[in-house]
């Protein structure tokens, strides 16, 4: 097995998890099988609890870990198969060390980063070691010469004496800042932050330049020379303005033909053409439609990610441009609901914890099913969606999620351990990959054309089965249900596309595989 790992220089931001996810799609291009792993040098033992106001999503995997959204990147780019194995933090590590200090198993050794620690790192770079894996991808989260960063960094030092050097490529991802006063693009801070890893013992082999300029040949022959990388490997990376653009451009810069010469890999034909048809499904879009997305972490890039990601990909499987409207729950009103959500043809909300912009998705929930615009609720939004229509349709005055208000005399949203006569599911957050059966004629069954599906959830609260019988004589559908009885999706009847899902469906979409309840959200929206 080959070893790629990944670092970052001069600012965070830079891509890294879509440069690692990139170079994975361009070696699948070749034929080869690769996987993927995220090492994260934060103390958090995962993103889990991590706001996503400084962290952005919590990307849920079938196994139930709850990781970076890096790890998205990795499943829309490629087919890697991600478990927790996949995504490493340092609180884990630390975890795991001090346990079994606590248990006696280092015998009266002084514990220390080396090897202690760096023993651990690299164990769990072995232990992702899949079979078949030609290449395995390692991107380290962070910037080279954060402090948290040092004993990752020594690990993948030692690991490539361990495995052979020959066997090893370090890629470092950098900045170029433009200077426009000068019109100059400077190598300054990439070359100091290459000397950063030199001084750590580590040479990188390839140089990805982030950059929104294009290089010139003096400025590579620069970069070649002071950070000692071969002129090839110095990888022009340009601003884009597609994501999805990446896999081809890095191949235009001969980054695959680089890595496989290095590891003397034999392989291929390429065949870039998935890459090349969603640039052509993205060019040939003609209509553009406005969607909202009502929630509170609308000013963060990243809080939705996979929502985003997901859109983009039922657009494109429907033709056309999607014009996201972030509307923010917190400053919705009945008011403002009306101008607000006036040109968007359908709606949608997200996931979401705690109490903050609850009445304006409501609103805009409320809104969307008396105005018959297509909505998807998910998690959350789906949630909402139960107790929005128990108050307005099925005459439950006061319907509430206990999460938000215990002393409701109608909890129709409520945790899953209050509930009787339901399967247990286990802990108290449900986390990972469920079944789900799925309701003959419903628009769940038109949309997945299967009778059963597996979707991710992460959630505490479900629909209340008690007041099932209720809802459904107002017009409420069930789309969806657990084997054990749980509901996972509901409809509203006399609308043209009302659907709400309790599990997280953004996170298997993928641009060669829209996901279809994004398709069919947007293909609603169109035919408004
Ligand atoms: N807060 C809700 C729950 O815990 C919804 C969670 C979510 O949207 N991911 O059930």
């Amino acid at each position: 097995m080959r070893h790629i790992f990944v670092t970052g220089g001069v600012v965070s931001s830079l891509g890294k998890g879509l440069t690692a996810a990139s170079i994975g799609a361009l070696l699948e291009c070749w034929g080869l099988r690769v996987s993927l792993q995220k090492l994260d040098p934060y103390l958090n033992v995962d993103p889990g609890t991590m706001s996503p106001f400084q962290h952005g999503e919590v990307y849920v995997l079938d196994d139930g870990a709850e990781t970076d959204l890096d790890l998205g990147h990795y499943e829309r780019f490629t087919h890697a198969r991600l478990t927790r194995r996949n995504s490493v933090s340092a609180g884990q590590i630390y975890e795991t060390i001090l346990r079994r200090e606590r248990r006696g198993d280092f015998l009266g050794q002084t514990v220390q980063v080396i090897p202690h620690v760096t023993d651990e790192i690299k164990d769990r770079l072995h232990r992702a070691e899949e079979d078949g894996v030609d290449v395995a991808i390692v991107e380290l989260g962070g910037t080279a010469g954060d402090m948290e960063g040092m004993p990752f960094l020594e690990a993948l030092r030692q690991f490539a004496l361990d495995v052979g050097r020959a066997n090893v490529l370090f890629a470092h991802v950098a900045l170029l800042p433009y200077l426009r006063m000068a019109d100059e693009v400077k190598t300054k801070p990439a070359q100091q932050s290459v000397a950063t890893l030199r001084a750590l013992g580590i040479q990188p082999d390839l140089l990805l330049c982030r950059t929104e300029k294009h290089l010139t040949g003096e400025i590579r022959k620069k970069l070649s020379l002071f950070c000692n990388v071969p002129a090839a490997g110095v990888i022009q990376e340009l601003d884009v303005t597609s994501i999805y653009a990446v896999p081809a451009l890095l191949h235009g810069e001969g980054v695959d033909r680089f890595i496989l010469d290095s590891f003397s890999l034999e392989a291929g034909p390429c065949d870039l053409s998935p890459w090349e048809r969603v640039r052509e499904m993205e060019s040939r879009r003609r209509r553009q439609l406005a969607i909202a997305l009502v929630g509170k972490y609308i000013d963060l890039q990243d809080a939705y990610k996979s929502v985003y990601e997901a859109l983009e990909h039922g657009a494109l499987a429907c033709g056309c441009r999607l014009d996201v409207v972030r509307v923010d729950s917190e400053i919705l009103t009945g008011d403002s609901v009306l101008g607000l959500l006036k040109d968007c043809a359908g709606i949608l909300v997200p996931g979401g914890f705690g109490n903050r912009g609850i009445d304006g998705k409501l609103l805009a929930i409320r809104h969307a099913r008396e105005r018959g615009i297509p909505f998807l609720g998910i998690c959350l939004g789906m949630q909402l969606a139960v107790v929005e229509f128990a108050r307005h349709r099925a005459g439950l005055d006061g319907a509430h999620s206990t999460e938000f208000d215990p002393a409701t005399p109608h909890p129709v949203i409520a945790p899953m351990e209050d509930q009787k006569n339901l399967a247990n599911l286990g802990g108290s957050m449900r986390l990972g990959s469920y079944p789900c059966r799925i309701a003959p004629r419903s628009l769940l069954h038109r949309a997945y054309g299967r009778d059963e599906v597996r979707e991710r959830h992460r959630h505490r609260y479900e629909f209340n089965g008690a007041y099932r019988e209720r809802l459904l004589d107002s017009g409420l559908a069930i789309g969806g249900t657990h084997p054990g009885g749980l509901v996972e999706a509901v409809e509203v009847e006399d609308h043209p596309w009302f659907v709400g899902v309790q599990f997280h469906p953004e996170f298997q979409s993928k641009p060669h595989r829209p996901h279809p309840l994004f398709r069919d959200f947007v293909a609603a929206a169109l035919r408004r």
